[in-house]
């Protein structure tokens, strides 16, 4: 089972993403949780645009990505796990758990200071919140990822099932928590106990600068709680909050070209939580 994976890794993380986001496509057309403010058409061209060249980016361009690190720890015996002989279903979900802290912090290190925010809020400058924003990241904040990722596997010394696992829940966490969906009552305050929901992470998406700096975890809710940044729900309601940033307004300003333009061009709008004009968090 794990040199399965291990072989057929890039076929198993893309047959799971296109089967999440074909799903909650679906349900986003059959219980939308808001009303779009603009038409999916350009919206989906360019979120599906990022996706395309950040997956060409970290496949084609750079040769070791994660799950080769992983390999190379587990051969070596580097990283922390890897220093004693601990039984696959011990050391994988701890990994996983290690691995969604550390993605936690560089998220909050992303809303922190403005060098890293300039290439996070072409993510947060889409006006309207479904599936493809789970896709919607700068190529350079990709990199960024991808290098703390590594670090991580081998600090940690994840295994490669670990990694894999950990990327598939990743991308498709992703995706869910990004969903313009309805749930049935009560649904989303149990699954909440365990996973981000949409309602949960909408308010990472709203336009007032409290409400984008909380809850900034991507899989599982605990770490909000634990560090203080949870939000349950935002201030004006789910379905009359503004979803995007202030400085960013005009749809045609945000294709493609734009976004990528993004971090060296245009203004921070004083989001970043380190900004001596942003007196809270
Ligand atoms: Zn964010």
């Amino acid at each position: 089972m794990q040199d399965w994976l291990a072989v057929n890794e890039p076929e198993v993380r893309f047959g799971a993403f296109l089967s999440v986001l074909i799903a909650m496509m679906l349900w986003e057309v059959a219980f939308p949780r808001r009303r779009r403010s603009l038409t999916r058409r350009g919206r989906w061209v360019t979120n599906l645009s990022m996706a395309a060249i950040n997956t060409g980016l970290s496949r084609f361009v750079i040769p070791i990505v994660a799950v080769g690190m992983a390999e190379v720890a587990s051969t070596q015996g580097w990283g922390l796990l890897n220093a004693w002989a601990i039984p696959a279903w011990i050391s994988v979900p701890v990994a996983v758990l290690a691995l969604d802290c550390v993605i936690y912090g560089q998220h909050v290190l992303f809303h922190t200071f403005s060098p890293l925010w300039r290439f996070h809020m072409m993510h947060h400058s889409d006006l309207d919140f479904d599936t493809t924003t789970g896709v919607r990241f700068h190529p350079i904040e990709i990199l960024i990822s991808l290098s703390v990722k590594m670090t991580a596997v081998l600090a940690i010394g994840a295994s490669p099932v670990a990694v894999i696992l950990f990327e598939v829940l990743l991308n498709g966490t992703s995706l869910f928590n990004h969903g313009n969906v309805q749930m049935p009552g009560g649904a989303d305050r149990v699954l909440r106990l365990f996973v981000v929901t949409p309602d949960m992470h909408r308010v990472h998406h709203s336009i007032h600068k409290d409400e984008t700096n909380s809850n900034f975890g991507f899989n599982f809710p605990w770490w909000d709680w634990l560090f203080g940044t949870y939000r349950a729900q935002p201030a004006s309601g789910h379905t009359a909050m503004s979803i995007g940033l202030e400085q960013f307004r005009e749809p045609s300003r945000l294709g493609v070209r734009r976004l990528l333009l993004m971090p060296f061009i245009d203004q921070t709008g004083g989001y970043a939580i380190a900004q001596p004009k942003t007196g809270s968090q």
